[in-house]
């Protein structure tokens, strides 16, 4: 542990400072969703490139001395990492972090909760972009629906705090917009609908699949003629870090959100820094190579050399999608998604 009477923060070009942690455990998946996976063959990560549990520690307790205080679990598919109950134990050890969240896909969830409730994870965002069978193993390429509906259950019954993360494509799955907002308001879950973004690993992202906020929203309150009404200064997100923007309804009943990274991109008050099953820091998600932490710790250098490695890297952190945005640089797969973990 490096003494740290003065603590420095992570704060980059833009006085934007990182308070949470993305950490990759896996790139491998056992989905193909269309808007995440490359097409064919997927060469994984050999095991000897991915971080062990001891330096995802390590790198986190050290990122926990920079201000990180919140931690994220995702992937590829997290619960594919054999004993994840371990390392969520061990991160909750780690002093200034806070919470351990985590991003699933679900189909493991079921089999799995027990372990991870009681090693000490406190909140899950479950992926589900459609309730049709038949969809689901075009839209995410694999059977199995029931097992995805049957982990949200679970969770909820065990009181995790649960949000459904839902991406919506155009002609795929915008016709269910409206099943969601009523499984939104008959299960008291928060939905955040997600804007496609060019982190396709197939390369079919265009504007024309992106199906906005706006039109959600129109969408929506069309369909809901004049008994719901949606009310934006009932905001409920009160952290302004906070990339979903999430709107309640008027009766009380249900919450959405939308996670809008195409027309209302967050970048301004981005404060997550990610780290790759293979070791390396990324400040942003647009962001490719990023900076290799694995081999300062597989070449012996201090927690001090790391800290400041760190430090220094991040005040390189590019404005982010906000700027590709600016200079019409959005095409497909700008970076691929299940290697970085979103
Ligand atoms: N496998 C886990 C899952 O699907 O929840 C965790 C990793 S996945 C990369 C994290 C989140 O990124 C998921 O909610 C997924 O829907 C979202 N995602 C993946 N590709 C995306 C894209 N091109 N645009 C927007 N969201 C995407
Ligand atoms: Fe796998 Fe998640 Fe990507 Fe789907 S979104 S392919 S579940 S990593």
């Amino acid at each position: 542990m490096i003494q740290n009477n003065s603590p420095k923060l992570l704060k980059d070009s833009f006085n934007r400072v990182a308070r949470k942690l993305r950490i990759s455990v896996t790139d491998k998946c056992n989905m193909k969703c269309i808007y995440c996976m490359p097409n064919g063959n997927v060469k994984w990560f050999d095991n000897k490139e991915i971080l062990n549990f001891q330096e995802i520690v390590r790198i986190t307790s050290i990122f926990a001395q920079l201000g990180i205080t919140k931690v994220r679990i995702t992937g590829g598919e997290p619960l594919l990492r054999p004993s994840l109950e371990n390392l969520i134990r061990d991160l909750t050890k780690i002093q200034n972090i806070k919470t351990i969240s985590m991003t699933t896909n679900g189909i493991l969830l079921e089999d799995k909760i027990n372990q991870l409730k009681s090693a000490g994870l406190n909140a899950l965002n479950i992926s589900l972009d459609t309730f049709r069978e038949e969809r689901f193993r075009t839209l995410n390429g694999i059977s199995n629906l029931n097992k995805v509906l049957n982990g949200i259950q679970k969770a909820s019954e065990l009181g995790f705090k649960i949000k459904i993360n839902t991406v919506i494509i155009r002609d795929w799955n915008d016709d269910e917009i409206i099943n969601f907002v009523k499984f939104a308001r008959d299960t008291k879950l928060s939905i955040r609908f997600i804007e496609f973004m060019p982190l396709d690993g197939s390369g079919i992202w265009n504007y024309n699949l992106v199906v906005t906020k706006q039109e959600i929203i129109k969408k929506i309150k069309s369909d809901f003629h004049n008994v719901i009404s949606f009310d934006e200064h009932n905001n409920s997100s009160s952290f302004q870090s906070d990339p979903a923007t999430v709107y309640n309804f008027d009766d009380g009943k249900g919450k959405i959100g939308f996670i809008s990274s195409i027309t209302e991109p967050f970048c301004s008050n981005c404060d997550r820094v990610r780290l790759t099953s293979d070791g390396r820091f990324l400040t942003c998600l647009f962001e490719k190579e990023g900076y290799d932490l694995k081999k300062m710790i597989r070449n012996a250098k201090t927690d001090q050399e790391i800290m400041d490695y760190i430090l220094s890297s991040h005040t390189k952190k590019p404005e982010g999608i906000v700027e590709l945005i600016r200079i019409n640089g959005l095409r497909p797969t700008l970076n691929l998604m299940h290697t970085i973990g979103g």
